[in-house]
Formats: structure tokens, sequence, C-alpha cells
């Protein structure tokens, strides 16, 4: 294995060491066959998923959707079914697969051996995840790495630094990745619900107060680097409260109404379909029928 070199000063965290160990275990010099060739037989199988009509299960609350919105959440709960996606999605999905499977390979492949990591975890969702039907049980976290020898983990990381990472990896179109690489974290709306997601399956781990990682890769562009942001533990904690109201809400079966807009104002139009915005919410349009409320 070619592990990632010791650099000459440790890198100041984890983001820019996790940055650096993805740019080295990608290189064609670098990538271990064997390991490779298990990612991208585990790539085939998603790509196939994709790429062809999925049995209908039903639409649930799941820590990668449902999220992001009160109103989202609750339509869910109340039974309602969400306008399907364009038929030609399958095939961002099936490329985002592919890097996904190409990352962990390259993290493995890089990885020095003071370091260890699991890829695909399963969770354990939080006590407070409720236990109903429109709530799924399960989840997965993309990537943990963990320290196995401190001291020559200190060799690569700036001390102190947490011993474990959780890492969610995005693909990102172009724009989303410069966006994604400037953007100020519980200031901005987070429409797909990521950071729900990453505060969630951090809370699942009992690593919430080390923050975690969202690594931005750049499908437009791949010769770019990875953008690994940490996102705080204030950030993920506030994200929880939030999440746990919209929850405890859905239950009650209350319609939330314009929370979303009262958080985000014009902002949330550009997801929400309106003044004239295309918008990505596929409640989009039930939720443009029904009046807020207010
Ligand atoms: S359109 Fe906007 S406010 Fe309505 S459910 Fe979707 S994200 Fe929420």
């Amino acid at each position: 294995m070619k592990s990632l070199p010791l650099p000459n000063k440790p890198y100041p965290d984890w983001s820019r060491f996790i940055a650096a160990l993805w740019d080295h275990g990608r290189k064609q010099t670098v990538m271990n066959k064997a390991i490779i060739n298990s990612h991208t037989y585990r790539a085939q199988s998603a790509i196939c998923g994709s790429m062809t009509p999925r049995e209908d299960e039903g639409t649930f609350v799941r820590p990668s959707g449902g999220l992001q919105c009160a109103r989202y959440m609750h339509y869910i709960v109340r039974g309602e079914t969400p306008d399907p996606m364009p038929e030609q999605i399958g095939m961002t999905f099936a490329v985002g697969h592919l890097l996904h499977e190409i990352s962990y390979a390259a993290v493995r492949s890089g990885l020095p051996p003071c370091f260890s990591c699991e890829f695909e975890k399963p969770v354990d969702l939080p006590d407070w995840w409720p236990e109903h039907e429109k709530f799924k049980q399960a989840g997965t976290v993309d990537l943990v790495i963990s320290v196995c020898d401190e001291l020559g983990a200190a060799e690569y990381i700036a001390q102190p630094a947490p011993a474990k990472m959780l890492v969610d990896f995005k693909t990102m179109g172009g724009y989303s990745h410069r966006e994604h690489k400037k953007k100020m974290f519980g200031l901005e709306p987070d429409a797909f619900g990521y950071l729900a997601q990453l505060a969630v399956y951090a809370d699942s781990l009992g690593v919430i107060d080390d923050g975690a990682i969202l690594a931005g890769i750049n499908r437009d562009l791949l010769m770019q680097p990875l953008a690994p942001r940490l996102v705080t533990a204030e950030v993920l904690k506030a994200e929880l409260v939030r999440v746990k109201a919209a929850i405890l809400s859905a239950l009650a079966g209350e319609d939330p109404g314009p929370a979303f807009h009262m958080i985000w104002g014009p902002r949330a139009d550009f997801y929400c379909g309106r003044a004239g915005k295309k918008g990505y919410c596929n409640f989009k349009r039930l939720c443009a029928e029904e009046p807020f409320g207010v």
C-alpha cells in the first residue's frame, strides 16, 4: 500500500488531511487494485439500481430525506405522495454512486496505518427517532475514520483533534460545489437536508461534539480537489433542535405552514419553486395549492 506520505508539518485539521488523502488515494499509481475491484463491483449493482425502476416501497422520513423542511415532513407523515422525479435523474444517481465507491477506494488505498476506516457503516438511529410507520428505522454513514495510533496520527493532523471523524460525501454539480466551498453552514438554507442528515448520524454515533465533515465532490470537473468542510458541533446541535421540533409537529398532525419560509425568507423560493423560480422540492405543487394558514 502506498499510504499518504508524511507531510512536512501536520495538516492543520481533519478537513485538510481528508482532502490530501482523497487526492493521493485516487492516483493511478496509488490506488490498490484489489480495493478498487471490490468497489467497482459494489458500484455496478448501485448503478443498475439507479437506472431501472425501483419497487415502490412508499415514502418515508429518513435521515437522508424529509428532514429539511417541517412541512415536507408533515406531508410524508400525512401520507401524501410526492411528485415523481424526472426519469432521467437515474444517471445523476448512478454517477453519484460510482464517485462514492471510488472515493471509498481512494481513502482505503491511501490511508496511513495509524488510522482505520469504515465505509457505508450501518447505524442505529438515536432513541428519540420515532418508531413510526412513516419513519425508516435504519441508516448508513458514508465514512468514519478513526485514529488507531495517536503518536502516528499526530504527525498527520495537528493536535488537539478528535480521534474519530464522520465524513459524508456529496457529489455536486459545478455551481453547487462552488457554493458549498463558501457556504456559511447554519446561516444559509439547507434545503437538501445535508446538515440535518449529518446531525442525526453524528448524534447516532455519539460524535456530535466533534462536528462532522461534508465533503463535496465536483462531478462536473473531476480534476478539482475534494472540498471537505467541517460542520461544527454548534451547527449540528442547532439543526437537531429544529429537526426534533419538526418531528413532534409532524407526529401531532400539525401543518407547520411557512416554517421554511419564515426561517429563510425569499431564499426559500429557489427550492420551493415560488416567485418564478423552478424549485427542487417534490411537494412544491401540493405546497403551493395549500395556503400557509397565516
Ligand atoms: S415547497 Fe418549500 S415549504 Fe413547501 S414542502 Fe417543499 S420545501 Fe417545504
